[in-house]
């Protein structure tokens, strides 16, 4: 932990970077709580015929509602902070170092203090460069993002934090509250037949009234919202829960589905408060249980959202503003030994495969190389007074953030997972002998667990 003082030097330093021109009144007024706080947000819905959910379903064909990528710079705790949500179904490996990097540039400030968080929607954009050239090297149509359309995105980005940093404002408190969620989430892994094996799994739709009967199972039942105020004035609200964001895809029509369609209901409700909407450790939960994939299901389930979300800030409750901390925790946990790159190279290479088991070797090859080429994954949190905003990679199972919660016992810990996505699903230990989807699709072998967990623990000074 570095506990940092706010000095004048940072914001103008993080004001040259921005080209800022009027920020010195502002800075003047907000000496007193010593803390900034500029939001941001830019496009990054993909364009007609953009791949979705990286090649594997059908590219887009139109847009139903865009695609956003909203956070915010905080000023004052030391260089930079910069936290992020992005409504994509994942960003991996070099992608992020890439995104990290061009906000890090942006906001005057160093990669490993730049938190970038995906929902997980999946007519969205789900981005591996390194698979990209794999599969781009095939010469057969082949997609997995356009790199045009990526670079403009984190060209927005820079632009983005830009504009926002002189427009930063003080920060005179924070608030935390949170509300139970009414039917959406349910554990995937429900049915663990006699043999210790995952049995038929729930998916983030479900028709099969056997699988529907079941219980919700192991979930964080818990909406978490942080938010940032100005006197009276709440400036950012952040909120946080653990379910796959999916109700329907899969068509070809973008959309920010109904986590996202909530946040917006909340957006035009508050204008002048900025809602940003993570997912958290959501590996082994979806809707299935209450979500039959049809159009009316999304509908209830935006409404259930944004009900959960008008209750946590119901019960938002003052918290005065210490001097923030980030911490941060580098891992590279080892690849699972069940992928020989070779026979993931064979899969990729034969076109009788469909795209998605050609892809996603691809991408399990993308983590490979990464592996080889030692770029750890940043785990980060930023802690203020009693509250800690921990960020975690990929597609953690619920079990992590409950974990978390254990772990920092009388702190508010709001989790958002879906970070440096590489590792694709990161199940617990117990979880790898029981089989199933996630693990079959894990790129690192067990090991992540401990050391994941051991992560957290120093990231919450546990
Ligand atoms: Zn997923």
């Amino acid at each position: 932990m570095n506990h940092n003082h706010f000095s004048r030097r940072d914001v103008l330093k993080a004001s040259a970077a921005a080209g800022a021109a009027a920020l010195a009144p502002r800075l003047n007024a907000a000496e007193p709580s010593e803390l900034l706080i500029a939001p941001f947000r830019f496009d990054v819905t993909p364009p007609v015929g953009h791949p979705l959910c990286g090649g594997w379903i059908k590219p887009a064909v139109d847009c139903q509602d865009e695609l956003e990528a909203i956070g915010f710079v905080l000023l004052g705790a030391g260089q930079p902070i910069v936290i992020c949500a992005v409504d994509w179904t994942g960003i991996l490996n070099e992608a992020h170092v890439a995104w990290r990097t061009a906000m890090a540039e942006a906001a005057g400030t160093t990669p490993d203090r730049v938190a970038v968080q995906c929902v997980h929607q999946h007519d969205a954009p789900f981005v591996c460069l390194h698979a990209e050239k794999l599969v781009e090297e095939q010469h057969d149509g082949l997609e997995v993002v356009q790199l045009e359309f990526f670079r403009g995105c984190l060209d927005r980005a820079k632009r983005a934090i830009k504009v926002a940093i002189p427009l930063a404002r003080p920060v005179t408190h924070i608030a935390t509250g949170e509300a139970r969620v009414e039917k959406i989430a349910g554990n995937r892994r429900v049915q663990i037949g006699p043999n210790g094996k995952v049995g038929k799994m729930r998916g983030s739709s479900c028709r099969d009234a056997e699988l529907i009967a079941l219980p919700e199972g192991l979930i964080d039942p818990l909406l978490k919202t942080v938010a940032f105020y100005e006197g009276n004035q709440k400036l950012v609200a952040c909120h946080y829960y653990a379910t796959h964001p999916m109700s329907h895809y899969g068509a070809g029509h973008v959309s920010s589905d109904f986590v996202g369609l909530a946040r917006k209901q909340k957006q035009s409700e508050e204008p002048a408060c900025t809602h940003i909407y993570f997912t958290g450790c959501a590996g082994n939960i979806a809707a299935g249980k209450y979500n039959d994939g049809s159009s009316e299901a999304r509908v209830q389930l935006t409404q259930r959202i944004a009900n959960s979300i008008s209750g946590a800030e119901k019960s938002l409750k003052r918290i005065a503003v210490s001097r923030p901390t980030w911490t941060t925790h580098e891992i590279l946990p080892p690849t699972n030994p069940v992928f020989d790159p070779a026979k993931l190279s064979e899969s990729l290479a034969n076109k009788k495969n469909v795209a998605a088991n050609r892809i996603r070797p691809a991408m399990t090859l993308g983590w490979i190389d990464r592996v080889e080429k030692r770029t750890p994954i940043v785990l980060s949190a930023l802690h203020i007074g009693g509250v800690s905003l921990l960020h975690l990679p990929a597609e953690c199972f619920v079990e992590y953030q409950l974990r978390a919660q254990q772990l920092a016992a009388g702190r508010f810990v709001a989790t958002a997972a879906y970070g440096d996505g590489g590792p694709w699903y990161i199940p617990v230990k117990e979880a790898y002998p029981q089989g199933g989807y996630e693990v079959s699709v894990a790129n690192c072998s067990d090991a992540v667990d401990d050391i994941l967990t051991s992560g957290i623990r120093s990231l919450l000074g546990a």
